[in-house]
């Protein structure tokens, strides 16, 4: 792995390098991941430092392991797995972190291999079938944490996760009354929906727990929050996480649970968003449409299929003193879906050869990357600037000045 200040460096020092050697007129062909090992650093620690309970990490977020090193030297323990897949990586790349499988619909294998081979103890639920998957698979286990999975609202959240998993209302006094039977400690988790833009969202979520506690009089050990903490990007720059914290742990307060239990939660997003960007190059300019190197079969599918609206800067050495106007993004593919509606706002003069980075896509863009019609790249290099946005520091980038220092 290379290393380089800053993004704009990096578009600099490769067109050079390239054009040196005179392989092209200009620099990296294919798109490139940027990664900031410190931004990833200084999300876990505010995390662990700041959360008032455990924060464990989803891995589905972004999956690879540099990040899962770097989580794990910045105090992260506990990671929340979701396939046998994440089970066997995480256990490999950290065999000290202790693992929690809470995807409410497992293979009986998985759930098997995962108790047996990998010392897997939590496991999320949210059926009967599933529960009882669960006590065949690890033989009756009596050391069991089990997590029943409530339906919560997705009302608050950009990304819904409110139609698939979770015990509806009428189901959760039988649910619960059952795993705690067969659970060593039993718990309660759920998610509030990827993205969610208030911390009402967990306050809401938290008066479900409540009625659900009280409606089955169960004791209860774990409250789990799951996810949905958010990142910051163009037209949806949340509240500060501090107050998310605050919300939560009064909520947790107030819930009639026993002394000793524990507040976990599962963020993804907010750990990794800022961890990694991608320098992709116009290839075609038609009036305010972009022909770029990336696109929805790459680290952009959130752009295309949800209309995501990602942070770009021209990487453009002088500055391009053009005002801004909307773009929008064709990937490379041959696929006309392979489209990112927008706006995106870049100068005016962007033109083919010019390099873009499109920032805090380490959350669910590098993670989905496919390699359909021969497009994509595995390159990656390691930066020391700041990250285009970031919910953990007030400092503004300046592009500009660390050319100066490379
Ligand atoms: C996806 C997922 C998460 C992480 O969600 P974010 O919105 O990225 O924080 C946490 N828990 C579960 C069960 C998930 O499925």
């Amino acid at each position: 792995m290379h290393k380089h200040h800053s993004a704009l460096g990096l578009a600099t020092t490769l067109s050079n390098a390239a054009r040196g050697i005179d392989i092209a007129k200009h620099g990296p062909v294919q798109p490139v991941t940027l990664i900031r090992p410190h931004a990833a650093s200084r999300a876990a620690r505010f995390f662990v430092e700041k959360f008032p309970g455990r924060s464990m990490y989803a891995v589905k977020a972004n999956p690879s392991p540099a990040l899962l090193q770097i989580l794990w030297e910045s105090g992260i323990t506990h990671y929340d797995v979701a396939s046998i897949a994440e089970v066997r990586l995480v256990a490999r790349t950290l065999p000290g972190a202790t693992l929690c499988f809470m995807h409410p619909v497992k293979a009986e294998e998985a759930i098997e291999e995962a108790y047996f081979t990998h010392g897997v103890r939590v496991f999320s639920l949210d059926s009967i079938e599933e529960l009882e998957k669960i006590v065949r698979a690890t033989r009756e286990a009596q050391d069991l944490t089990l997590c029943v999975r409530l339906r919560v609202s997705s009302e608050h959240s950009k990304l819904s996760l409110a139609s698939k998993f979770g015990a509806a209302p009428g189901e959760t006094k039988a649910l619960l009354f059952a795993a705690r039977q067969a659970a060593d400690a039993l718990g309660i988790c759920f998610h509030v929906g990827s993205q969610a833009m208030t911390p009402e969202a967990y306050a809401n979520a938290m008066e479900r727990v409540r009625a659900a506690i009280v409606e089955a009089a169960v004791t209860v050990d774990v409250i789990d929050v799951g996810g949905g903490f958010p990142s910051t990007y163009p037209g949806m720059e949340p509240p500060p996480l501090d107050r998310y914290f605050e919300t939560i742990g009064r909520a947790f307060e107030s819930l009639p649970v026993s002394y000793s239990s524990e507040l976990w939660c599962e963020p993804g997003r907010a750990l990794c968003a800022e961890y990694s960007s991608l320098v992709v190059r116009v290839e075609r300019r038609r009036g305010n449409e972009l022909y770029i190197n990336d696109g929805a079969y790459g680290a952009l599918f959130d752009a295309a299929h949800i209309g995501w609206r990602f942070p770009v800067e021209l990487l453009r050495e002088p500055d391009s003193h053009a005002r801004d106007m909307e773009f929008s993004f064709y990937g490379p593919t041959c696929d006309d879906m392979d489209h990112m509606a927008g706006p995106f706002l870049l100068p005016a003069d962007t033109r083919a050869g010019d390099y873009i980075e499109i920032g805090m896509l380490g959350a669910y863009g590098c993670a989905m990357r496919t390699a359909f019609n021969g497009f994509g790249s595995d390159e990656t290099v390691v930066v020391a600037d700041e990250p285009m946005a970031s919910l953990y520091t007030t400092d503004e980038r300046e592009v500009a000045s660390n050319v100066v220092t490379l």
